[in-house]
């Protein structure tokens, strides 16, 4: 095993998390059944039981009491997250993501190539 291959701080713990939260939305149904709805809610609604990063698992129970996940539909909840992880952000004093180009960002790729 690699001497550089550590345990995750909360910063790369973070990257990493993101990244799968924003690809598993960007690839959610465009028209979700009901049991899809309820499930997706009940995961975000358990990641934020078991997160392990204490101060950040409680932020994020605490956001959820007041903004309730839209799992209506793809885009609603491509939205949703970006506004999240946006209030996530601001408050660690990092630039906003501007969420009309979430699907470039986490699904399609930027126009110009640079990700093919
Ligand atoms: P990250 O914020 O990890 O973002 C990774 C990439 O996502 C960026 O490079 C950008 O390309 C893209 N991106 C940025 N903003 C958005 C957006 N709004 N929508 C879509 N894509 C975007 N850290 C704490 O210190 N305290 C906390 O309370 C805390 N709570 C967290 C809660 C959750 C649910 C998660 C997943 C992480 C939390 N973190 C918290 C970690 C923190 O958000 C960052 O992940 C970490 O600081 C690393 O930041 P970063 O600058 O590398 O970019």
């Amino acid at each position: 095993v690699q001497a550089s291959e550590c345990p995750l701080n909360t910063e790369e713990l973070g990257r990493n998390v993101w990244a799968f939260l924003h690809t598993m939305a960007a690839y959610y149904p465009d028209e979700p059944s009901n049991d899809q709805q309820l499930d997706m809610t009940q995961f975000i609604d358990l990641l934020s039981k078991f997160y392990p990063c204490e101060k950040c698992a409680k932020n994020l129970r605490n956001r959820l009491n007041t903004k309730k996940p839209d799992t209506s539909s793809r885009k609603q909840l491509c939205q949703w997250l970006c506004l999240l992880h946006n209030e996530v952000n601001e408050m660690l004093g990092k630039p906003q993501f501007n969420c009309s180009h979430i699907d470039e960002r986490w699904r399609e790729g930027w126009e110009d190539g640079s990700c093919n």
